[in-house]
């Protein structure tokens, strides 16, 4: 353990919704976590005057945690530390330095346990050595029917974690029993990021029953992947029903079936035409699941009334919150990714540690 003077500067990601971009200062050595771009899209953090890093450490691929590498010349270049999954996804030119999805590694000589974070291929949460011990979430979730999720266990008495719902609690069969009817009643377009919960809602589809799924390119090849490559992302006993949708999966032709096509919001990729084409069209049913940026195609379509928007848990419930830090038996909470107006909510929940917004944090 570092026991020098060591702090926890919060750059981006706490007190309101925003790319992730964390500094962390120990024993002399400058360590950024994560480095985000969005929401919305084009927000970078602002890294201006911070001067030249020795790291950046990745928590998974989202573009609102690694988005910003853009930023990598004005912090002096420093290594990028990732899991191997997450690197593959990385620009080109990068030096990239690996992580172990799961047990011990090290970053510039400081000691780090990861575990698997149940929210995206190659995601990872991270617990450092430094003080009485760091742990950085990034985004996890403890529900998903399909990434694997490694609850933390190791003490940290400053816990960084992820609160992107506040206080919400409602369980995720509850978001799968709100989207069926939906399902039954006609064509259904689900935009969806093709590395997060397309690939779940798909797995939860071909469970109920359903052959009729269609996906766009960027789904099937998250499919191919989580069944070769990405496989050591998945939860026990999934593989063979992975395999099954990358195989049975047919490309997006017309308003039919179950549809899952990427970006999320609409801004680029297939759904961006396909919104195209349906925003003035009946058929079929358009719901968004996941967090939706003002002015983006889905904040439009919603506004409008032609999509719906139905939430799909990729983050934590207040009780998994509440659990993980009993086990962690965290003294200072940082909840990171929600609006400030959470802050009274989660001190009152996660009494009695110590919960702030507002950084520098000692570690
Ligand atoms: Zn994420």
């Amino acid at each position: 353990m570092i026991k020098t003077v060591a702090s926890l500067r919060l750059i981006s990601g706490a007190g309101a919704k925003g790319p992730a971009c964390f500094l962390v200062e120990a024993d002399g050595r400058r360590l950024m976590l994560d480095l985000g771009e969005g929401p919305p899209p084009g927000l970078l953090p602002a890294v201006d005057g911070i001067g030249p890093i020795d790291a950046v450490v990745l928590s998974h691929g989202h573009t609102d945690h690694v988005g910003g590498l853009s930023l990598l010349p004005k912090l002096g270049y420093p290594p990028v530390y990732a899991t191997e999954i997450v690197a593959r996804g990385l620009p080109k030119g990068i030096s990239v330095r690996l992580l172990p999805i799961g047990g011990r590694g090290e970053v510039l000589g400081i000691a780090v346990d990861t575990g698997r974070n149940g929210h995206a291929p190659g995601g990872i949460w991270l617990h450092f050595a430094i003080g009485d011990g760091l742990l950085y979430t990034g985004d996890i979730s403890a529900e998903s029917p399909l990434y694997a999720y490694d609850p933390p266990a190791k003490s940290a008495a400053t816990a960084l974690i992820d609160c992107s719902y506040g206080s919400y609690q409602k369980p995720i069969a509850e978001c799968w029993s709100a989207l069926v009817p939906i399902m039954e009643r006609g064509a259904l377009l689900l935009p969806v990021p093709a590395n997060g919960r397309g690939p779940e809602i798909a797995l939860e589809t071909l469970r109920y029953g359903r052959t009729d799924i269609y996906v766009d390119d960027a789904m099937h090849a998250a499919l191919r992947r989580l069944s070769s490559s990405d496989g050591v992302s998945l939860r026990n006993g999934v593989d063979d029903d992975i395999k099954g949708l990358a195989v049975a999966a047919k490309p997006i032709n017309g308003a039919r079936g179950v549809m899952l096509a990427a970006s999320a919001d609409g801004t680029s990729g297939a759904t961006e035409k396909l919104l195209g084409q349906w925003e003035q069209t009946k058929e079929p049913a358009i719901v968004f699941t996941g967090y939706r940026a003002p002015g983006t195609p889905a904040d439009r379509l919603i506004k409008s009334g032609r999509a719906q928007f139905l939430r799909w848990n990729v983050h934590p419930l207040l009780s998994d919150i509440v659990a993980l830090l009993r086990t962690v038996q965290a003294k200072t909470v940082i909840p990171a990714f929600c609006d400030r107006v959470q802050l009274a909510g989660l001190t009152d929940a996660l009494a009695p540690a110590r919960v702030t917004m507002d950084g520098p944090v000692a570690l």
